[in-house]
């Protein structure tokens, strides 16, 4: 992990859940950490105080990703605050659910904008300094949803399909300047959020169906995400890593 110390990090949506414990093991990395949410403000603030007692910097990056302004303004808050930026974690992500004949497009359109228009918006204004250092890492977090579908998900399925080939397609463009795009689809992660709100049968029913038998964790994420940011990962990108203890198997 030395080699990444130093190093500078924008996680979006990292005042809960999985993206702040990528803010923390990135920052147990010795990487500074821009702590990006919307609303949590005090639970942002934890974040930051994590990460700094792991040794590095954190500073709290107020932003809602889907508004261009916003979204450019975190950028250059990080890179003002620390002179470089060298790992954009796309992680800022909402759901709302409903049945296709159901959904509104308010709902269709709040998730794209959040979970797709936010990672292109966030990679857009950080690009520029990765491909000028001529190093950089880019992870953003999709879904197994993106890759199987789910019902009452159309929306969600949607922009997470929709980062995978966005993913590829960016993965493309910069490969020759030495930077890596990828992403992770995770299945049901046990963060405090939407496994733990589930009743006791859809929890026995969603581990029967997962061969590892457990849910996966916050960590089990994050240090997928610490391995692409990592000089070992350096050959990798474009690619798709699937994080769901063999559910999609
Ligand atoms: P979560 O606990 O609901 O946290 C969502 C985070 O996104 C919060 O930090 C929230 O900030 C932030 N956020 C929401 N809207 C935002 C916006 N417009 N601008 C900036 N930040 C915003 O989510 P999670 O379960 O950890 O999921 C994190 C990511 O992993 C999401 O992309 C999700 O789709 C993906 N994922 C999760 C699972 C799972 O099982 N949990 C599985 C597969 C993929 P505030 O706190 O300020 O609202």
């Amino acid at each position: 992990m030395a080699d990444l110390k130093g190093q500078v990090a924008l996680v979006t949506g990292a005042s809960r859940g999985i993206g702040s414990v990528i803010a923390q093991y990135l920052g147990e990395a010795g990487v500074n950490v821009g702590v990006n949410y919307v609303a949590s403000e005090d639970a942002a603030s934890r974040v930051v105080d994590a990460v700094t007692k792991a040794g590095a910097e954190a500073v709290l990056v107020p932003a809602d990703v889907s508004q261009e302004a916003e979204a450019k303004a975190a950028v250059k808050q990080v890179v003002d605050r620390w002179g470089r930026i060298d790992i954009l974690v796309n992680n800022a992500g909402i759901t709302r659910d409903r049945l296709l004949l159901r959904m509104s497009a308010e709902d269709w359109d709040r998730v794209l904008d959040v979970d797709l228009r936010g990672a292109f918006l966030c990679t857009k204004y950080v690009m520029p300094h990765l491909i000028r250092r001529r190093q950089g890492r880019v992870v953003n977090i999709s879904s197994v949803v993106g890759i199987g579908g789910n019902p009452g998900q159309a929306n969600y399925a949607a922009a997470k399909a929709g980062l995978i080939g966005f993913t590829k397609a960016v993965a493309r463009e910069v490969a020759s300047r030495n930077v890596t795009v990828n992403a992770l689809a995770p299945g049901f992660i046990d963060t405090g959020g939407m496994v733990d709100t589930m009743s006791e049968e859809a929890r026995q029913n969603v581990l029967g169906r997962i061969p590892m038998g457990r849910f996966g964790s916050g960590s089990d994420v994050a240090q997928a995400v610490v391995f692409l940011c990592g000089e070992g990962a350096g050959y990798i990108t474009g690619q798709v890593l699937i994080i769901d203890g063999g559910l999609i198997a």
